[in-house]
């Protein structure tokens, strides 16, 4: 089931996908549940937003071996490298993505992303799963250069528009083999599967679950594959996930 959070005059709401039409939900899907609203809406009537404003976003960093080996950073550690973007970075899908004055580099960086649907605390790797309300599709947006030239990466992560995320949260998907791709303007840049990353989404969420408490709404993204690439002001950016959706900004 897909599940969309749109925005339809000043109105925001929740629908689940049905062809060309959104089916309303009434309220907040992880409050009240899939009740429908009796309303239905043409899909290309709406605006497709973030389908989730978090308390914070999680993000794992170094999961694909051929990005650590891009960037350089040598071994996988033996626990996932964790760092945080702010809630004020997300914008949603066909959103502009804004290139900040200070930094002359920056790059995107196609995820996996999930969404957690209940308050989550030192599970364990098994029961992981059921806390995950669905998965979405995320661009980690980097300022290259200042990661590179500032201790932390606190300002390179985390400038407005630096976390699109969308177009709609899949509640079915079950992270596998399928395809992660980005392109730029059409031309393929990133192009891997999911089995590819060092620490699996189950072990991802029991770890940052013990290390901090999640709360529903939560976004977590967990890393990038290889091809990392500049992206320019009037880029169109696409970022996919087979079976979850592409995610589609400009930058501006
Ligand atoms: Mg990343």
């Amino acid at each position: 089931m897909k599940v969309a959070r749109f925005s339809q005059g000043d109105e925001v709401r929740f629908g689940v996908l049905d062809g060309p039409e959104l089916v309303v939900l009434k309220g907040h899907p992880i409050v009240n549940g899939y009740e429908p609203s009796g309303e239905r809406v043409p899909l290309k009537e709406v605006k497709l937003l973030a389908p989730s404003i978090p308390s914070k976003i999680v993000c794992v960093g170094k999961n694909y071996l051929a990005h650590i080996a891009e960037m350089g950073h040598g071994s996988v550690g033996s626990e996932p490298t964790i760092f945080l973007k702010p809630s004020s970075s997300i914008v949603g899908p066909g959103d502009n993505i804004f290139l900040p004055a200070q930094s002359q580099q920056v790059e995107l960086e196609v995820e996996l992303a999930l969404v957690i649907g209940a308050l989550t605390r030192n599970v364990s790797p098994e029961d992981a799963l059921q806390y995950v309300w669905g998965f979405t599709v995320a661009n980690d947006v980097t300022a290259r250069d200042l990661q590179a030239s500032d201790d932390q990466w606190a300002r390179s992560k985390s400038f407005d528009s630096f976390c699109p995320i969308g177009p709609w949260l899949e509640t079915e998907f079950i992270p596998e083999d399928q395809m992660i791709e980005s392109r730029i303007n059409g031309e393929v840049v990133q192009s891997s599967t999911i089995d590819q990353m060092i620490f699996t989404v189950p072990q991802i969420v029991s770890y940052i679950s013990h290390n901090m408490t999640l709360l529903p709404g939560d976004v977590i993204i967990t890393g990038t594959p290889a091809g990392i690439t500049k992206i320019n002001s009037g880029d169109i950016i696409e970022c996919e996930v087979e079976g979850v959706g592409t995610l589609i900004n400009q930058v501006a």
